[in-house]
């Protein structure tokens, strides 16, 4: 779905070449991770596929439709219906509880409130959190908050999620608890997962692992290969 993906800032006179020329075809209902060095790319090929921002040059297409020329304003449209997003700082509302932090992409969807309120409550049960509601993210635990961020994420019923580290801010347990969500969302509810991490242990949740360097893509392959070709590297 991705055609020779090239993306350049320009800061002043410096310009930063940060995809080179990324073609790749992610799979409906495919859980993928993407790993490489910091700033080889990663982020801004997420910002790329999740319509956040538009390539310098290549094509790219989401749910059958190229998304790479529409304006700032169909992309986010198209953002808002297919795509829910999971980063490593969780980025919830302070003083918003749980519930609250996940029916809001409901309220800029149009959603009227009651409804809000019963999605929300699903999406957080469907996590394990049906029982801290009313609970502000000071008051839960790393794990329980970015938990939370997922419920966010779901809330809409996305048919892509694209979470950038999403375990780099938590301990093994809380990671593990959060790739087994990211698993169930997978499995069960058929949803598409980019999952971008530094850590072997969290993309062999994965079915393959794309490997990034210097903006460009340096190896994809199905996951058990991966680990193999490791194991055999050291
Ligand atoms: P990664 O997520 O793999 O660490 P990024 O996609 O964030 O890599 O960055 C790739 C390159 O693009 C880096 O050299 C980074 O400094 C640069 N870059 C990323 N975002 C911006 C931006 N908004 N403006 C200028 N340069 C950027
Ligand atoms: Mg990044």
């Amino acid at each position: 779905m991705a055609r020779d993906l090239t993306k350049v800032y320009r800061l002043g006179s410096v310009e930063v070449h940060a995809l080179r020329g990324v073609s790749l075809d992610v799979r409906r209902e495919e859980f993928v991770a993407v790993m490489g060095h910091s700033g080889s790319g990663k982020s801004t090929f997420m910002n790329v596929i999740g319509c956040l921002d538009r390539p310098t040059s290549g094509s790219y297409a989401l749910e059958g439709r190229d998304v790479s020329r529409l304006s700032r304003d169909q992309l986010a449209e198209i953002r808002n219906r297919y795509v829910g997003f999971v980063f490593q700082g969780f980025n919830l509302l302070a003083k918003s509880t749980a519930l609250e932090n996940v029916a809001l992409p409901l309220l800029y969807a149009g959603v009227q409130r009651e409804e809000r309120r019963e999605r929300a409550r699903a999406a957080l049960a469907s996590v394990g959190l049906g029982d801290r509601l009313d609970h502000r993210p000071t008051e839960l635990s790393g794990g329980q908050q970015q938990r939370v961020a997922i419920a966010r994420a779901l809330v809409t019923e996305p048919a892509l999620i694209l979470a950038d580290e999403p375990t780099g801010n938590l301990d093994s347990r809380s990671s593990q608890e959060i790739m087994e969500i990211f698993r169930m969302l997978n499995g069960e509810r058929g949803i598409t997962i980019v999952l971008v991490t530094h850590e072997p242990d969290i993309a062999s949740w994965a079915q393959r692992s794309i490997l990034f360097r210097d903006g460009l893509v340096a190896d994809d392959r199905p996951n058990e290969a991966l680990l193999r070709a490791g194991a055999r590297e050291r």
